[in-house]
């Protein structure tokens, strides 16, 4: 058997179709995977190989492989939710331009000042970029 083969089916066996696709195709290093030194190896084959990319893409369906590509960008998936998916969350950041500067604030309808911004993430820590992370009317918030 060749090892694409020996992959795909190793992959099929672990249950990962179709919930893990998205994770595996933006992962990296073989993560994730069933905690195994195989499954390790399998994954990272899947990450490396062009063909078995495509195989795995095509299990699931397109609409999770997009959120996953846009959840990629952000800094961590929970700004990736405040910003694209506030209703789930339940908090809402966005990107605004104040005079020549782009900032990051809390939504907070029908309030005129007392604005709260942020320049770093409360979530991973890291700093915010001075534009969206995707610049498009989503990724503003
Ligand atoms: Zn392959
Ligand atoms: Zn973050």
């Amino acid at each position: 058997m060749d090892t694409c083969l020996e992959v795909r089916n190793y992959i099929l066996d672990w249950g990962a179709i179709p919930n893990l696709v998205p994770m595996i195709i933006f992962g990296s290093d073989g993560f994730p995977n069933d905690g195994t030194s195989d499954g390790q190896k399998a994954v990272e084959h899947i990450q490396n190989c062009q063909k078995c990319k495509f195989w795995i893409r095509d299990l699931t369906n397109t609409e999770d492989v997009a959120r996953m590509e846009r959840l990629s960008r952000y800094c961590c998936s929970t700004m990736f939710a405040v910003v694209e998916e506030p209703e789930k969350k339940g908090i809402h950041l966005k990107i605004r331009q104040f005079r020549d500067e782009n900032l990051w604030m809390l939504d907070q309808p029908g309030r005129e000042f007392g604005f709260e911004f942020f320049s770093f993430c409360p979530w991973c820590g890291n700093k915010f970029p001075e534009h969206p992370f995707i610049d498009d009317d989503k990724g503003r918030g």
